[in-house]
């Protein structure tokens, strides 16, 4: 029985338009304040909580789409600083948005850019209006604002897109972390305008409009509904109080989702945990809410138990491309002498491709030799356990034990 749902029914203005709905989110089990679920989206259902692999520019590096389905990938990540340098919004929206584009019909959730653009540090400048930033790529100067994040996203039409944020760095003095937080609630109101102002141009609508003629009902024009979903920001630093402020102020702006940014920038995993925590507090049971950029095989099972639905992080991509490999045995440098004539599978407990097929040592010799295939498979596997480690959780809270490691390894409290 749903515990708790919430509509983000959207349509164009007239109130007798077709109404379909973007996303829905469906509450089926509940483990303390652990919660499994089901995000509806227009392409697709995905089962929380959730991992969403990082495919930076319409592609997780070295993995084809059909291997991502084949793992039960449900939603995919995609970086709009990246796609909009490269091969940019307006290519890709005429090739009919991100989805056919990259030949993904699984659900798609962009970031906002924001976090790109802060990370670049010497190369950005922040005003009110937006940010002025040169390319990484060759030096060229841009500027981004919560409505031209806002524009981007709709081109790029993911199902879910991400308001314009200003991710506090750490650490910041209480002054800065304020102020910080006020100017992305500004920018969070800003985002919600442009993006409720222009939210019928999303690509696959727009498609939709041209291949199914506009109906008639009586008087008034039907016309197909957009159905991306925009969701929030909480920022406000490491401070308790202004996370509180920010995540009521946030949903007073009012998302179909909430997501908690500005974390895992550096900050002690223990301070992190005391600010999800406090954070979640104050943010609708009912929503969908979206840790970024975390973290590792643990840390997300942590996050799962505290009532987190979704999170996204490009350590078991990047991890893997470096031979660092997450298994139910703990990690593996698979780039060790040690497994040079190791027959074993990579993970004896792992029914992933990779482990059912070849053996550490050939694992350990692609590495060596620097062979393309040692990152494929490398991040096939650790996609895999990723997964796998997801849905055990999801399994676990629904048999109401929790959201906790099957993996002793991994449970074991950090030294
Ligand atoms: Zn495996």
């Amino acid at each position: 029985m749903p515990l708790g749902t919430t509509g983000f029914a959207s349509g164009c203005t007239p109130s007798d338009t077709i109404h379909t709905v973007s996303i829905e989110f469906q509450i089926d089990a509940q483990s303390g304040v652990a919660r499994s679920g089901r995000l509806l989206t227009q392409h697709g259902e995905v089962a929380t909580p959730v991992f969403m692999p990082v495919g930076t520019v319409a592609s997780v590096k070295g993995v084809p789409q059909d291997i991502l389905e084949e793992l039960s990938v449900q939603i995919l990540l995609g970086n709009t600083y990246h796609l909009y340098l490269r091969p940019g919004v307006e290519q890709v929206r005429k090739l009919g948005g991100l989805h056919r584009f990259m030949s993904w019909p699984r659900a798609i959730l962009t970031d906002s850019g924001g976090f790109q653009v802060f990370s670049l540090n010497d190369l950005r400048k922040v005003t009110e209006e937006g940010v002025t930033f040169r390319s990484h790529l060759d030096g060229s100067s841009h500027f981004f604002s919560p409505e031209s994040a806002m524009q981007a996203q709709i081109g790029l039409g993911a199902d879910i897109i991400m308001a314009f944020d200003e991710c506090t760095e750490y650490p910041a003095d209480p002054v800065r972390t304020r102020e910080s937080m006020e100017l992305t609630l500004r920018w969070a109101a800003r985002s919600k305008k442009h993006f409720e102002e222009h939210k019928n141009e999303v690509p696959w609508n727009c498609d939709r409009g041209s291949s199914e003629p506009t109906e008639r009902s009586g008087d008034h024009l039907r016309t197909p509904a957009p159905a991306q979903a925009l969701f929030g920001i909480v920022q406000g630093g490491m401070d308790r109080a202004l996370r509180k402020e920010s995540a009521e102020r946030t949903v007073e702006v009012g998302f179909p989702g909430y997501a908690i940014g500005g974390l895992s920038v550096g900050e002690p995993r223990e301070l992190t945990r005391e600010i999800v925590e406090a954070t979640l507090e104050h943010l609708p049971t009912d929503k969908p809410r979206y840790l970024m950029g975390v973290g590792t095989p643990d840390e997300i099972v942590e996050y799962a138990s505290l009532g987190i639905d979704m999170m996204d992080c490009v350590l078991p991509t990047r991890a893997a491309r470096h031979g660092l490999l997450f298994t139910s045995e703990g990690k593996i440098s698979i780039k060790q002498a040690r497994y040079a004539a190791d027959e074993a599978p990579l993970d004896p407990n792992c029914g992933c491709r990779v482990c059912s097929r070849y053996s550490r040592a050939y694992l350990r010799h692609l590495y060596a030799a620097n062979e393309v295939l040692a990152q494929v498979l490398n991040t096939i596997h650790n996609l895999s356990f990723y997964l796998d480690t997801m849905r055990a959780v999801r399994h676990s809270i629904s048999l109401g034990r929790g959201a906790r490691f099957l993996s002793e390894v991994w449970s074991q409290p950090k030294a």
